[in-house]
Formats: structure tokens, C-alpha cells, sequence
């Protein structure tokens, strides 16, 4: 392993270094205010809190009786008592005025979500009560145990009190959190706005969909990954069509997505080969770059180039490769550029069902599929893995790291490994 400070000084970078570079580079987006419905993927701008608690008045949890306990003191299978049941709240009436000036063993008849009158303080469900005279919600029924004091009762703020975190700023805005929202109101909700990027695959043999595959071409399947990926992610994304290996045309293409976009994300040419112009196409440009190099396998020609607050990430044309670039460098970048506050990837611990025999001077990162047992997580790397195949994604739930050195790593050994 080079020492650390020549290692950066010829833009050498571990995938760790090159994740904060990357990330802390992004820009931050501005704010806009989306419906609430809409803001469903997005990031919090604001940090929401409870502007009143929740539930927001008492409330029956069951189907039963409103009561005041101390009137029901006494009451057993031997001596039942009476309770004259003189009004019924439906849920969605107001509370308000209800049995204020009752005569002591008076009940309320209340469903669940009924408001609770002030006066009362249980209630007692309806399978306890035997009903003796008059209608259900007017009458008289008789019960044989006295009430528990505030049971079946939510008091307001029991969910959440007042001035309560809701939603914190920079926190994806899920389901879940749309339901904490909507709880309270809200209406309109303060998200970022969405970054915009551009991916451009480069290279001579790539052909669309559509076009006819012509000896020696293949179709371009990395930019429509790209594409996908970072739009489910919540970015705007503009794909551009096959740009052939050539440095000029690369570096006019970049340069005129630049105008629309932070960041722009290339895939092939990104070696040394004679034909490999990402590099010199960024040169061009006038960017400078970040890393040119990133310890990894596969990827390890991957690079990255900044002019201003523009970005270019410029990826490998293999597939596997393009992928893991993808999930180790593009996408906490973009986590940033979307106002996230947590961007890193974040790892986790496994065991590896089956060992990958592969020495290589670099961290592997490895497809696999992962799945829970009693001792933990078991990661089991994905066969037919080579850098230029595309199948070995479909099943794959995992990317896992094999340490750099050595033979590759056995069967029973601890990895660490990031959920695809
Ligand atoms: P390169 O990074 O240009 O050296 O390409 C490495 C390998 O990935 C070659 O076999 C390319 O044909 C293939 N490749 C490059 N770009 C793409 C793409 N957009 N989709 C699928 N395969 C690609
Ligand atoms: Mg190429």
C-alpha cells in the first residue's frame, strides 16, 4: 500500500476517502414547498415539530360506557349497580357542554374515537355492561365491577405531547413520516429541491434500444441503470444518447450538461487504453481532478473531476463496475445534493457463506445475496461475478467488502457488506 500522503498527491483515493470527497463536494440544494401527497421521497427542508398534541382531545379507545369511577365504587356480581345512560357522543361530535351538570351515576354512551366528557375518567367497555331499560345510547344499564381510572381512555398528547420532533430536517419523507405529518395538517411541506444530473455512457461500440445490433456492438445498458437508480433516488435525470470515444466530443457533451446539472456521470472509457478519453475529455474541460484513481476492484480507474461546484464522476464502462461505482460513489453524493443530512453508505456485518477465492491488492467488493440466520447475517457471494456481466445483479441484495491482500477470503469469514 503507497503511504497515505503520495497516495493523494497522485489522486490515489480509498473508497472511503473518495465517498467524503465526493459527498462534501455536492451541492447543497435550495428549498421549495411541495403537498404534502408529493413530498413523498423527498428531503425535509424544515424540522418539523407538533404544533398540538396528539391525540388533541380525550378520546374512548373501545366501544362502551363514559363513566366517573368514583360513581361506580361498590359495584360487584352480588350488588350490580345502575347507571343511567343520558346522552351518546359519536366520534366527530364536540364533547363540549356533555354531562357537566349530570347527576352522579350518570354514563355516556361512546364509540371508539368518541371525545370523553371533562367529568368522566374510564370507560367501561360494552361487553361489561348489561343493558336493562330504554335504547342503546339512552337508558339504563347495570354493571357488576367498578371502573378502572382512566381506562380506555387516550389522553391527548398520550401519542405525542406537544412540541414534539416530528420530522427532522434532512430526513427522507416516507410513508411513515407522511402519516406523522398528515396527523397534524400539515399541508404543505418545505422539501429540497431535486438535483438535476446527467448520465452519458461513452463508447463506440454502444448501441440503443431500437437500433439494430450491428458485429462488434453491444447495447448500452449502463445508462439506463444510471438513469434508473438515481431517479428512484429523487433526482431529475437526464440521459444522453452513446457518445463515441472521442476526447473533444466527450468534453463538449460535459460541458454542455454542466449548464443543466451539477453533476455529471459518465460510464466507459474511464482506463488508460488508447482509446479511454474520459480522463483527457474532463482535462479538457478545464476540471481538475479529485481522485483519478479509487482502491476498489472492480472500478479501480474510476475518477472524479470538479470545475467550480460542478461535478463529473467518471465511471467504468463494465457493468459490475459501473454499478459498484455507482453504490459507492454516486449515490452518497447524491444522498447530499438531496438534502440528506446522512449520506456515508452505511455498513453492516456478515458472515460469508461460501469462501471467494480471488486475491486481489485491493478491497473487493463482491454481489451477493443476503439473508438473516441465528448467528447473524450470512452473505452469499453470487457466481458468474466477473466485472463484465450484467446478470449477477439481478439477484443481488448486497455489495460485501473482501479485505485487500492475501487469497481472497474463506467460507465462516466476518465481511462487511452494504444493502443493495
Ligand atoms: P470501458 O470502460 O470503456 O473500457 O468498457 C469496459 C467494458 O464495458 C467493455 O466491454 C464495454 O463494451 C462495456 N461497456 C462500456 N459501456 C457500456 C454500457 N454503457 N453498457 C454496457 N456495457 C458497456
Ligand atoms: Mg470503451
Amino acid at each position: 500500500m503507497i503511504e497515505t500522503r503520495a497516495r493523494k498527491r497522485e489522486g490515489v483515493a480509498t473508497v472511503e476517502e473518495a465517498e467524503e470527497w465526493l459527498g462534501l463536494r455536492a451541492v447543497l440544494p435550495g428549498k421549495e414547498e411541495a403537498e404534502l401527497a408529493s413530498a413523498l421521497g423527498r428531503a425535509a427542508a424544515e424540522t418539523y415539530v407538533s404544533p398540538f398534541p396528539l391525540p388533541p382531545f380525550r378520546r374512548a379507545a373501545m366501544d362502551g360506557y363514559a363513566v366517573c369511577t368514583a360513581d361506580t365504587e361498590g359495584a360487584s356480581p352480588d350488588h350490580p349497580l345502575l347507571l343511567f345512560v343520558e346522552s351518546e357522543l359519536k366520534a366527530g361530535q364536540s364533547a363540549e357542554g356533555v354531562r357537566a351538570d349530570a347527576s352522579e351515576r350518570s354514563a355516556v354512551r361512546v364509540f371508539t374515537g368518541s371525545p370523553v366528557p371533562a367529568s368522566c375518567d374510564s370507560v367501561i367497555i360494552q361487553e361489561r355492561v348489561r343493558r336493562v331499560a330504554g335504547e342503546d345510547g339512552i337508558g339504563v344499564v347495570q354493571i357488576d365491577r367498578p371502573a378502572e381510572l382512566g381506562q380506555h381512555i387516550a389522553e391527548p398528547g398520550e401519542d405525542l405531547p406537544e412540541c414534539s420532533l416530528l420530522v427532522k430536517q434532512g430526513t427522507r419523507i416516507g410513508a411513515k413520516e407522511l402519516a406523522i405529518l398528515a396527523s397534524f395538517g400539515f399541508e404543505r411541506i418545505a422539501v429540497y429541491k431535486k438535483p438535476s444530473v446527467v448520465v452519458l455512457p461513452i463508447g463506440d461500440e454502444l448501441t440503443l434500444p431500437g437500433q439494430p445490433l450491428l458485429p462488434g456492438r453491444i447495447y448500452d445498458s449502463n445508462s439506463f441503470m444510471l438513469e434508473a437508480s438515481l431517479r428512484e433516488m429523487g433526482a431529475v435525470v437526464h440521459r444522453l444518447p452513446p457518445c463515441a470515444d472521442n476526447a473533444e466530443e466527450i468534453a463538449a457533451r460535459i460541458d454542455q450538461a454542466w449548464d443543466a446539472a451539477d453533476l455529471v456521470v459518465t460510464s466507459g472509457g474511464a482506463s488508460v487504453g488508447r482509446y479511454d478519453c474520459a480522463k483527457s475529455a474532463a482535462e479538457l474541460t478545464g476540471a481538475v481532478p479529485l481522485f483519478t484513481k479509487v482502491l476498489m476492484r472492480p472500478g479501480t480507474p474510476t475518477s472524479a473531476f470538479v470545475r467550480g461546484n460542478k461535478t463529473l464522476i467518471a465511471l467504468s464502462g463494465n457493468p459490475s463496475a459501473c454499478f459498484a461505482g455507482l453504490e459507492l460513489l454516486v449515490k452518497p453524493y447524491l444522498r447530499r445534493a438531496l438534502g440528506r443530512e446522512q449520506f456515508r453508505n452505511e455498513w453492516e456485518e456478515g458472515t460469508l457463506s461460501a469462501g471467494v477465492a480471488k486475491p486481489c491488492p485491493y478491497p473487493r467488493f463482491i454481489r451477493s445475496r443476503v439473508r438473516a440466520s441465528a448467528d447473524g447475517w450470512r452473505i452469499e457471494p453470487l457466481p458468474n461475478d466477473r466485472s463484465g456481466n450484467v446478470a449477477a445483479f439481478a439477484g443481488a441484495g448486497a455489495l460485501a467488502i473482501v479485505p485487500a491482500g492475501g487469497q481472497g477470503a474463506g467460507a465462516g469469514q466476518r465481511v462487511r457488506w452494504l444493502r443493495l
